[in-house]
């Protein structure tokens, strides 16, 4: 059956309505999902979580390649179909929970045996980032993230150095993971049709992350420098410091041009800034 007349019979089975708060948007396009599975690059030596599984479309794919699948979501109509759909599967751990709440540690350390672990996933957009954040910040031991975002926000995530969408989550973003623009997924592959249309990244964890003497202050001097990013750095990166000449003093210090803007930064020149006022308050 293709995925158009499935999606439509299981709705109409269980007569659901799409949850727009939950951000309940199923994918209808055989090819997407061909697609998705195909970057995902999973196979049988792979557990793979994905978040908000929903009617399951993703999942039977992922079932068919991966170890195992752990699947994550929040609705209850949605599990009373997994449940059914996937009641004859071994390699399958449907769990109802908020992703944002879960323990994924520890879900990862109960399995045993020898296995790599991607998430794949098409997620609910009102909590894109939060969710990307969690699974980046726990430094969990995730090899890939294959993700369907909003395409505004893929663009967000994956932007080069110089480009109007690089921001201080793309930078947040690269220090803990490579990320890279995949397609283009246009709104009417989804029931219900979206406002926005949709992307696929993948984001591969870095094994080793770029060195900073203080994260915090890190992360601080990235957000700090885009609040304002129409400034350039010495006016935006005024906050850090005790005064504006004691920012130029340190861009000098640095090489780093003072008229750059933020979007203009890589993601050494912030560690760099980071560590400079890392050391400069020890003294
Ligand atoms: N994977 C399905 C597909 O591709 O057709 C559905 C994707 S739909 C865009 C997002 C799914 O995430 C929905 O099933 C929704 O119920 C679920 N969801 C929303 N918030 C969630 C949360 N906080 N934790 C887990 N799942 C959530």
């Amino acid at each position: 059956m293709i995925l158009r007349d499935e999606t439509i019979f299981l709705i109409e089975k269980y007569k659901l309505k799409a949850n727009k708060k939950l951000g309940q948007n199923f994918l209808i396009s055989d090819e997407v999902l061909e697609k998705i599975i195909d970057v995902s690059d999973v196979s049988e030596n792979d557990i793979v979580i994905e978040i908000g599984p929903g009617l399951g479309s993703l999942t039977a794919k992922l079932l068919e390649r991966a170890k195992k699948v752990i699947a994550i979501e929040l609705d209850d109509n949605m599990i009373n179909v997994l449940n059914e759909r996937f009641s004859l599967y071994k390699n399958i751990d449907i769990i109802k929970a908020d992703v944002l709440k879960i323990n994924l540690q520890e879900l990862i350390e109960k399995e045993e045996g020898n296995f790599n672990v991607k998430v794949v996933a098409n997620l609910p957009y009102y909590i894109t980032t939060p969710i990307i954040m969690k699974l980046l910040e726990e430094e969990l031991p995730i090899d890939t993230i294959t993700v369907m975002v909003q395409k505004e926000v893929g663009e967000r995530f994956c932007a080069n150095l110089g480009n109007k969408s690089y921001g201080a989550i793309t930078v947040s973003i690269k220090y803990y993971a490579e990320a890279e623009y995949l397609f283009d997924v246009h709104k009417d592959c989804f029931i219900p049709v979206p406002e926005v249309d949709s992307c696929v990244i993948k984001l591969k964890t870095r094994a080793h992350k770029i060195n900073v003497k203080d994260k915090k202050i890190f992360f601080n001097t990235i957000k700090s420098a885009f609040l304002q990013r129409r400034k350039n750095i010495s006016n935006s990166l005024s906050n850090l410091m005790s005064s504006k000449s004691d920012v130029i003093y340190m861009l000098g210090d640095l090489e780093i041009d003072l008229n750059k803007r933020a979007e203009n930064l890589s993601i050494e020149d912030f560690a760099k800034i980071a560590d400079y006022i890392a050391n400069k308050n020890k003294d």
